[in-house]
């Protein structure tokens, strides 16, 4: 497997050789106990003190004022405690008269070690200082102005040297003489993790009172870091036992880390040794990928402002693109980055430090951290760029960035239903091959660019941009993005409000009803006969807001009527959505009139007419008619219990229902659209397939399973480029992965409802089990029992149990435990 490139050195660094090899020798040769009085202890303490020496001489602190911690955060605690401890025991002296220092500071950029551990010790020791935030200005810089104002009354200042998702660095000088008149009463500590080795760092000069530096950030192992405590500050225990470390961390030291972090300091105090390179040699590789990046995705934003930043790290946005989006991306091609915000289960949260930075909210959720470390080689950063460079090109093949002339054509269109779901919300696009055209239903503004960009680059026909109701809470983005696609919309005279068009056919339903309705040419996925043609149908349904409307896909006889079973798909706004029902309590909904709504497409719909609603709280993606009947209670009574079918009992339940969404709401973070609960037994059960158990699950279903990579397009086709041998031992087994991406899984579902042969069992793969793990239990939920997701994707899969050719003629299909 080609090795991916590491460019995420700001979370952990490969530990380098010279590293590893000083751990190993520790570990074999020096094993003893540096309490030790024996040569075996006098060996290891020699260790201990000549580390301990080039860590002073690195940082410009005397050896007695280091002691070696497991990391960071421990030095963070140990130095937080101490200030606050140290203040405890000066109130407890004076009897609480001396309140004079009621106030700690951070800035506001700080890792969130910082803040934590205030809260923590403040909140234990009971102390009820204030925990001020400090702001910084839009280089990410402490606002010293801000800072001076709250010296006067502060016990602790906590900063740090280098920022960690930007690069930012702090002038440390420019703190220190802020704070300089406020020196005896404000103790200062600073978090030196991503300077070691990136920045000069000289405690001499700049006297704080603790220093927490980190071995794994600069090549050393996990597990090993040192605190700085300046001689006469105030220094507290958090671990006591043995007196080890003068009495200040006891435990057995861990020597093998110790070890490996002197090799690293050794390295970094003698430059010859050309294991770190210069500063300026450290810009041209950033200029390299800098360069790339701009090539790649000509509208990147750089977050990181470079003139105050370590070279090392790059924080940027693509308009267009979520952080998580580009990290997998990355991530398929091979390039190991971090995304700058948070990816909670249905909400991107966004990144503090940015929002800090104030820079706008769409940065701030599509942010992407780029980090090498001092040690990264050109061939290293080079062969980042190359598979940045490709990345850029299989996205523009995929329409999803802009094409020039001359370039690769787009990937083939291909028939059928898209859903592009963003923060639970759906837009549906309905593509049809042969006539080039798609209609799209529902357009959520985060999406339009991508529809825009997918439509121009496909050169698309429009034939309609609907919506299925006008929203409560904002303007639709529909005439927007009309406007864009001005030159690809089919004309069918005047739109009204929601986009249905004036120029439009009669059909009859299959209630009796005549309809409006628009002709298509048939997607395959509509498609199952040559005699009828296909129509988009409106069905007025009003409920969730007095202009709900569902669009039906549907096929219509030559005399205009729909034949019942035709009614493939609904796209049913928020009537009807999976587990549950659109909203009745918006001063324009009605649930008297959703009762008529739902009780008018029951007469329309077949059982297995498939939902496409325009919210999927539960990642369901689709739904199907007669499950949403046998399992959504209101719908159970509505049609299933002659004694509870009526308006009022429908009316009074659907009321109470409403009530429950402002809880909802608080934990979604926003509004809302109906009240959802799409689990039922099947949903909770696990379909989860350890990837030991493969083997046996293949031998149980011989011939007749399928295996489904839901990756989206470019993401599979990158990693298949990429690291081929993660999915070459799938056709070994007896199947070839076959792309379904989960904003396809529609048109799956479909296939395998309309054709009677389809495989026993569906193996769903995703690069780290998450989104198959939907998949399957969507699948599950609506009938196809043998639905597994593989545990870990093909991210951890393959490391759990790497598929060798040895190990597959020794241990094929001896492992007995049996699979699902
Ligand atoms: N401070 C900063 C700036 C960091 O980047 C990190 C690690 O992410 C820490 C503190 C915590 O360090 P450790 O992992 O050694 O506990």
């Amino acid at each position: 497997m080609s090795l991916p490139v590491y460019f995420d050195c700001n979370a952990t660094t490969p530990t380098l050789s010279i590293a590893a090899d000083a751990a190993l020798d520790t570990m074999k040769s020096f094993f003893g106990n540096p309490s030790s009085t024996h040569t075996s202890g006098l060996q290891a303490k020699m260790i201990l003190e000549s580390t301990r020496q080039k860590a002073a001489t690195a940082t410009g602190a005397l050896a007695s004022e280091i002691t070696f911690t497991s990391g960071a955060t421990e030095g963070i605690q140990t130095a937080i405690f101490s200030a606050m401890q140290s203040e405890a025991e000066l109130r407890r002296a004076n009897n609480n008269s001396h309140l004079k220092r009621t106030k700690v500071l951070y800035g506001a950029t700080e890792h969130k070690a910082v803040p934590q551990a205030l809260a923590h010790w403040n909140h234990i020791l009971g102390l009820n200082l204030e925990c001020i935030s400090i702001e910084v200005d839009n280089l990410g810089q402490l606002n010293l102005e801000e800072l001076k104002k709250h010296l006067p009354s502060a016990l602790l200042l906590c900063t740090m040297a280098v920022n960690n998702e930007t690069g930012v660095i702090h002038d440390l000088n420019a703190i220190a003489k802020c704070l300089a008149p406020f020196r005896n009463q404000c103790l200062w500590m600073i978090d030196c993790v991503q300077g070691l080795g990136k920045v000069t760092l000289d405690f001499n000069t700049l006297k704080p009172d603790y220093a927490a530096c980190s071995g794994h950030k600069i090549y050393a192992p996990k597990g090993i870091g040192f605190l700085y405590v300046r001689t006469g500050s105030p220094i507290v225990p958090l671990i006591v036992g043995g007196g080890q470390e003068k009495g200040m961390r006891s435990g057995t030291e861990n020597l093998p880390g110790v070890s490996a972090m002197g090799a690293i300091l050794d390295a970094l105090l003698n430059p010859a040794s050309g294991l770190f390179f210069s500063h300026s040699t450290l810009v041209e590789y950033r200029d390299l990928i800098v360069k790339t990046l701009v090539e790649t995705f000509p509208t990147i934003v750089f977050n990181t402002p470079f003139e105050v930043s370590v070279p090392t790290t790059l924080n940027f946005s693509v308009p267009g693109f979520s952080s998580r989006e580009m990290h997998d991306l990355f991530d398929a091609g091979g390039v190991r980055v971090s995304s700058g915000s948070a990816c909670s289960s249905s909400k991107v949260t966004r990144s503090y430090v940015l929002d800090a930075m104030k820079v706008p909210e769409w940065r701030s959720l599509s942010a992407i951290r780029l980090s090498f470390g001092p040690a990264t080689t050109l061939q290293e950063i080079q062969k980042g760029c190359q598979a940045i460079s490709e990345a850029g090109r299989v996205l523009r093949q995929s329409c999803l960035l802009p094409r020039n002339l001359g370039q690769d054509s787009p990937i083939p269109l291909t028939d059928g239903v898209i859903q592009l779901t963003e923060n639970s919300a759906s837009t549906w696009l309905l593509v049809d091959t042969a006539s080039r055209s798609c209609l799209i239903i529902d357009p959520i503004d985060e999406v339009s660019g991508r529809i825009v960009q997918f439509v121009q680059c496909q050169n698309l026909k429009v034939a309609a941009i609907l919506d299925t109701h006008s929203h409560a809470d904002h303007e639709s983005c529909r005439n927007p993005l009309a406007k864009i696609l001005e030159n690809h919309m089919l004309d069918f005279g005047k739109t009204d409000i929601l986009g249905w068009p004036s120029q439009t056919i009669k059909v009859v339903l299959p209630d009796g009803n005549a309809a409006d309705a628009i002709s298509l040419t048939c997607p395959n996925a509509i498609k199952n006969d040559d005699q009828s043609h296909c129509v988009l149908v409106r069905v007025l349904t009003p409920g969730h807001t007095n202009d709900s409307v569902c669009y039906l896909a549907a096929r219509s006889l030559a005399d205009g009527k729909v034949t019942p079973e035709s009614v493939s798909l609904v796209f049913c706004g928020d009537t009807i959505l999976a587990g549950g029902l659109g909203r009745t309590n918006f001063e324009n909904s009605d649930v008297n009139s959703l009762y008529d709504s739902l009780k008018k497409l029951n007469s329309i719909l077949p059982p297995n007419a498939l939902l496409c609603s325009a919210h999927d709280y539960n990642s369901t993606f689709t739904s199907q008619w007669k499950l949403e009947k046998s399992t959504n209670p209101l719908l159970q009574n509505l049609f299933c219990d002659a004694s509870k079918c009526c308006p009022e009992i429908f009316a009074e339940q659907k009321t109470l229902l409403d009530q429950g969404l402002s809880q909802r709401e608080s934990a979604f973070q926003g509004m809302v659209c109906g009240m959802t609960s799409a689990t039922s037994d099947s949903v909770q059960n696990c379909v989860s397939l350890p990837f030991n158990d493969l083997k046996n699950f293949f031998l149980n279903h011989r011939n007749n399973i399928c295996v489904i990579d839901v990756r989206e397009p470019f993401e599979f086709e990158i990693a298949q480029n990429s690291s081929p041998e993660v999915l070459s031992f799938f056709p070994d087994l007896g199947a070839v992965p076959r792309n379904v991406p989960l904003s396809r899984l529609v048109n799956l579902v479909h296939e395998m409802f309309s054709n009677s042969s389809c495989p026993k069992a569906l193996l769903f793969l995703c690069r780290t089990g998450v989104r198959s793990e939907a998949a399957a239990r969507s699948f599950r939920r609506m009938g196809f029992a043998n639905c597994w997701s593989l545990i870990g994707g093909t991210a951890t899969g393959c490391t759990i149990a790497p598929f060798s050719a040895k190990q597959k003629e020794t241990t094929a299909f001896a492992d007995s435990r049996s699979a699902p």
